[in-house]
C-alpha cells in the first residue's frame, strides 16, 4: 500500500482531511475532520488493515461523518472527526514498528492543533492513547488511573441497553436477544441482559467466546445463523455493514438495536428495514455512551453526570421513533433530521 500525500480536494465538505505516509512508520496515517464545533472535533483511531489507501481515506471520512452526527443528537457541544492507521493485510506490524506508527499519529494529531482531539477505537488501546499522549496534549478517553473515563465500553453497552429498553417497552425477561459480535461492547451487553433476566443466543467469528456463552448460558449461534435466528431483538455489536438487502430480507426479529458503527450497507437499507416492519434504533444514536463518556473528560470527568446523559438516549430514541412513524420515513432518515436540528445544520466548513 503506498500513501498518497495530503490532499485537500478530497475534503469537499469537510473541514479537512489529511493523509500521510507516516515518516517513522511508512504506514498510512490519515485524520478526517467532517466538522469542529467550538473549534472542536473528537474521534478514535482506528488501527487496522486496509486493502488500499483509498479504502483507509474513504473509511476515515465515512467514520469522521458519523462523529458529527453522533456528537450532534446527543447535544454535545463537539464535531466529529477520526483517525486511521492503516496496515497492509498481509503484514500487521509488530510491536516496535506499532510504535513508531502511533508517534506517526501523534505528529499529525498535534499538526490539527487541538481542533482534532483522537481517543481510543478499534485496533488501539487506552495504552496506545496514552503513549500518543506523550507526542500531543489533544487525546482524550484517559485511565482511570490518570483522573480519566477509562474503557468507553461500558458506557457503551449501558447507553444500547437504554435504546433496548425504549424500543420494546416490556421488560426484558424471558426476552429472547440476539448478540452479534461478544467484544468489549458486546459481552458487557451480554451481562446486563443476562442481568434483567433475557434468553440470550449469541455469536462471534472467534470460537474462544464460547466459553464466555457457556458462563452466561446463551445459546452458541454461528454467525450466518444469528442474522435470521427468530427473536424479540437482534444486537449488531461486531464490525459495520452488517445490514445488506439480503440479510434484511432474512431477519426474523422485530427490532434492531447494537452497538456496531455503519451497521447500514446502504441508506436504503433503513427504508427496506422499515418496510419490512422492523424497527431500527439507529446507530449513532444508541451507541454514543463511549462517547459521553470520554467528551466528559473534556470538562473534568464526573461518572454520575455520564450516566444521566446515557439515560437520555432512551427518549432521544422514542423522539426519533415518533417523528418517523408521524413523517412515514425511516429511523435514519429521522435521527439525521434530529441531529440536523439539534445542532443547527451539519455540513463541514460551509455552514
Ligand atoms: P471488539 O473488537 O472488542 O469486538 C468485536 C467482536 O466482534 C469481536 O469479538 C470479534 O471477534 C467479533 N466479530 C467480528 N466480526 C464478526 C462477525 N462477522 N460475526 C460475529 N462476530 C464478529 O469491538 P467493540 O469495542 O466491542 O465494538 C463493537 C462495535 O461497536 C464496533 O462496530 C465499534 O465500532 C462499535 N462501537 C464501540 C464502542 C466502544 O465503546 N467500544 C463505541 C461505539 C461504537
Amino acid at each position: 500500500m503506498t500513501a498518497v500525500a495530503s490532499d485537500r480536494a478530497i475534503a469537499t465538505d469537510y473541514e479537512d482531511v489529511q493523509v500521510r505516509e507516516g515518516a517513522r512508520s511508512g504506514l498510512t496515517i490519515a485524520i478526517a475532520v467532517h466538522r469542529t464545533v467550538d473549534g472542536r472535533a473528537l474521534g478514535g483511531c482506528r488501527f487496522e488493515p486496509y486493502s488500499s489507501t483509498n479504502d483507509a481515506i474513504a473509511d476515515v471520512k465515512r467514520l469522521a461523518r458519523a462523529m458529527t452526527f453522533k456528537a450532534a443528537v446527543t447535544g454535545l457541544r463537539l464535531g466529529g472527526g477520526k483517525g486511521v492507521i492503516a496496515y497492509p493485510p498481509d503484514s500487521p506490524p509488530d510491536a516496535y514498528h506499532r510504535k513508531l506508527a502511533l508517534h506517526d499519529f501523534a505528529d499529525l494529531v498535534d499538526s490539527f492543533d487541538g481542533r482534532y482531539i483522537t481517543a481510543q477505537d478499534a485496533g488501539t488501546a487506552l495504552e496506545d492513547i496514552a503513549y500518543i499522549g506523550r507526542f500531543t496534549e489533544h487525546t482524550a478517553g484517559h485511565p482511570l488511573s490518570d483522573g480519566g473515563s477509562g474503557d468507553p465500553s461500558p458506557y457503551t453497552a449501558h447507553g444500547v441497553e437504554v435504546a433496548i429498553r425504549a424500543s420494546m417497552r416490556i421488560p426484558l425477561a424471558g426476552r429472547r436477544i440476539v448478540i452479534v459480535g461478544l467484544g468489549h461492547v458486546g459481552s458487557e451487553l451480554a451481562r446486563r441482559m443476562r442481568e434483567a433476566g433475557a434468553q440470550l443466543a449469541v455469536s462471534d467469528i472467534d470460537p474462544r467466546k464460547r466459553e464466555l456463552a457457556r458462563q452466561l448460558k446463551a445459546d452458541w449461534l454461528e454467525p450466518h445463523e444469528a442474522l435470521r435466528a427468530e427473536a424479540d431483538l437482534l444486537a449488531p455489536c461486531a464490525l459495520g455493514g452488517v445490514l445488506t438487502e439480503s440479510t434484511i430480507a432474512r431477519l426474523q426479529v422485530p427490532f434492531v438495536a447494537g452497538a456496531a458503527n455503519n451497521q447500514l450497507a446502504s441508506e436504503a437499507a433503513a427504508d427496506q428495514l422499515r418496510d419490512r416492519g422492523i424497527v431500527w434504533a439507529p446507530d449513532f444514536v444508541i451507541n454514543a455512551g463511549g462517547l459521553i463518556a470520554v467528551a466528559d473528560e473534556l470538562h473534568g470527568f464526573d461518572a454520575r453526570r455520564v450516566e444521566r446523559s446515557i439515560e437520555r438516549i432512551g427518549d432521544t430514541l422514542q423522539e426519533i421513533y415518533a417523528r418517523a412513524a408521524a413523517a412515514g420515513t425511516n429511523t435514519l432518515v429521522a435521527a439525521q433530521e434530529l441531529a440536523t436540528e439539534r445542532s443547527g445544520g451539519l455540513h463541514g466548513n460551509d455552514t
